[in-house]
């Protein structure tokens, strides 16, 4: 009889216990032992500048580092370092340095505005900050020691060990069960909050890597469109150091230097979300490069549709389609090779991990083929959100965490991701929080009460639409809600759509009937 709890099909990781005293970089170096390839290959290539980095470098830089903070910043487990950089080849040094002395690894988006800073100095109450010089500036405020990465003195940081003036205080070991980083989401609602992921977690990660380890001549070559900041950059950076890939790296993103860098280095892999997928379907943009090494795209990060991956499909009958599903509280899915053709799912369960479909009205488990709330345990799942036992209570139940996604399994363990039950939308990739947006358009005077839903759109996968009630007599104007929100956001948190009304529908405690305004957005198409 069909069950209604899911397995992985796939085989047990070895992990350590999760009290081992042993931090995730020390399990990437103890995996990298496996690799056939020499630390002379290319860890690291920085697409504009054409330079690049060997394994051995990047190790030998990250350790130098790791040293230097310890000794000069006096930095150890348990502080916290926030990282703002776009993807600079100092930052891959910069992480597993601070993942060796157990300096939980704070990552955020470097455009990131004063008050989204605020609320990242709250969450992470960071010891240091690593940041480049664009966004330094706007740090100054927290009065925290700020280290420039785009500086020589970083550079420096990472070649020379500094002597101690004074014998070093003894530190505690890492163990597994510590923090090893904190990355943002607004999980099922409300604001942005910070996700804590343990060493355990990261070390589950590499090791899953470790198991889809395959015979190549030479290194993968994977070009990331996709931020260090996120957890689909950050996990996929750390298994690359399992497999010895080269990651190319872009520090702007455009799609012509994208496609430029892919043909001059002979890149094998690309990390894209789907709003990529779509752009490079479209005719003639890739006319004119030599794509001929592409194996494979990997898609995550947000829906990609059907029509969307059939036009890639038949645009690029050679390159498969990989994709991987997940959130930041936890990895999830991931396809193989074998399984890339199949259209519609985002693979099967990667190992370790338990599942069940719960429908959301009777809080059962379901059945293959019917749909519910997917709810997932596994040792990737995170350990709560920082300083909110509320909404990690609310997300994680007798230890399974609940991913707000509509889904459903097929009889052979594909998963399917059907719709969001959360309110989160996703641009391009990126989260963006409604609660977030609501409380800034809240703040304006003329507005008294708004509500922010995902509006689909064919480029961005959604956009964020803005219901506004206005004061009585206001003659606020959609272009001004816009621009006052945009002054206070990241560009891609931008409003895009405005539609005023004269209530917001909401259910009897007051919730927001989001699902009701999607439908009269859709309604006025
Ligand atoms: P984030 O925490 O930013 O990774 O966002 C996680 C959410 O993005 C998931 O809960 C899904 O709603 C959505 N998502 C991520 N990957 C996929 C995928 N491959 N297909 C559909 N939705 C996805």
């Amino acid at each position: 009889p069909a069950s209604r709890t899911f397995h992985s099909l796939k085989a047990p990781l070895l992990l350590p216990p999760p009290d081992a005293a042993i931090s995730a970089a020390s399990y990437i170096l103890y995996l990298r032992r496996n690799s056939h390839f020499p630390d002379s290959s290319i860890a690291v290539i920085d697409s504009t500048s054409g330079n690049r980095l060997s394994y051995g470098e990047l190790i030998h830089r990250a350790e130098t580092l790791a040293a230097n903070l310890a000794t000069v910043f006096k930095l150890s487990k348990p502080h916290t370092a926030l990282v703002l950089s776009p993807n600079i080849i100092q930052v891959p040094i910069l992480c597993f340095a601070l993942l060796s002395l157990g300096v939980v690894v704070s990552a955020a988006n470097p455009l990131s505005t004063r008050s989204e800073l605020r609320r990242l100095f709250h969450l992470s109450k960071p010891a240091i900050v690593f940041a480049v010089t664009s966004i330094a500036e706007k740090t100054r405020e927290f009065h925290v020691q700020t280290v420039l990465l785009d500086s020589p003195e970083f550079d420096a940081l990472t070649q020379t060990k500094i002597q101690p003036r004074s014998p070093l205080a003894s530190t505690t070991p890492v163990t597994q069960s510590d923090v090893a980083a904190i990355l943002y989401s607004s999980g099922t609602t409300g604001k942005v909050k910070g996700v804590m992921l343990t060493h355990h977690n990261l070390t589950a990660v590499v090791a899953g890597y470790d198991t889809i380890r395959t015979k190549r001549a030479e290194p993968a070559v994977y070009l990331y469109t996709v931020p260090y900041f996120h957890v689909y950059g950050f996990t996929f950076s750390l298994g690359a150091m399992v497999l010895s890939e080269t990651v190319v790296i872009m520090e702007r993103f455009s799609l012509r230097a994208m496609l430029s860098a892919a043909e001059r280095f002979k890149v094998t892999q690309i990390t894209v979300v789907p709003a990529l997928v779509v752009a490079v379907t479209k005719d003639c943009v890739t006319d004119g490069y030599d794509l001929t090494s592409l194996e494979g795209i990997v898609c995550g990060g947000a829906p990609l549709r059907k029509e969307t991956d059939e036009a890639f499909k038949a645009k690029f009958p050679n390159v498969l389609v990989m994709q991987g599903y997940g959130l930041t509280e936890s990895c999830i899915t991931r396809t193989t090779p074998e399984e890339a053709n199949r259209v519609g799912t985002v693979g099967r369960l990667i190992p370790d991990i338990e599942a069940k479909i719960v429908n959301p009205k009777t809080g059962k488990a379901m059945f293959p083929g019917e749909k519910g709330e997917l709810w997932i345990k596994g040792p990737y799942v995170m350990k709560g959100y920082v300083d909110d036992p509320e909404a990690t209570a609310a997300t994680l139940v007798n230890g399974w965490l609940r991913t707000g996604d509509l889904c459903y399994f097929d009889n052979d363990g594909f998963l399917y991701v059907v719709d969001r039950l959360k309110e989160l939308i996703k641009y391009k990739g990126y989260q963006v929080a409604p609660a977030e947006l609501e409380e800034l358009l809240l703040s304006h005077p003329h507005i008294i009460e708004a509500a922010v839903i995902p509006y689909p759109d064919k480029e961005a996968g959604e956009v964020p639409m803005a219901f506004v009630v206005r004061q009585p007599q206001s003659s606020l104007g959609a272009a001004e809600v816009i621009d006052f929100v945009a002054k206070q956001v990241t560009p891609y948190k931008k409003i895009r759509r405005v539609a005023f009304v004269d209530s917001i529908p909401k259910n009897a405690s007051g919730k927001i009937l989001r699902k009701e305004l999607s439908k009269v957005a859709l309604s006025r198409l």
